[in-house]
């Protein structure tokens, strides 16, 4: 297990290999990206690494689309995550600084 692992993630949650689902409820769980069968990770601390009182994309044109939600504020949590099954460490990050929308494939 790596002693700090805020320093970066590895390429095993890049490109579109880190996935989850949500449980019975709205938990949402992420899955081992080394595992076989949807082992959960689990997420062992998270911190806030940016926040802005504004987000860029608020108010504005993307393409054809102009944006109609607002953001509250804007933010990037990383988490840190363990698998318990196979021993991969890693972090990962939520925003909603950059870009959210479109399709999938083009944010890879
Ligand atoms: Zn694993």
């Amino acid at each position: 297990m790596k002693t700090n692992f805020w320093l970066s993630n590895s390429e095993a949650v890049e490109e579109g290999k880190l996935r989850g689902a949500t449980d019975y409820s709205e938990f949402f769980y992420f899955f081992c990206p080394k595992c076989e069968g949807d082992k959960i990770l689990r997420l062992l601390d998270y911190r806030l690494t940016e926040n802005s009182e504004k987000n860029r994309y608020d108010g504005e044109k993307i393409g054809q689309q102009n944006i109609k939600s607002k953001c509250a504020k804007g933010f990037t949590l990383q988490f840190q995550c363990y698998c318990e099954n196979c021993g991969h460490a890693d972090t990962f990050k939520i925003s909603n600084l950059g870009w959210q929308g479109g399709n999938h494939s083009d944010s890879l």
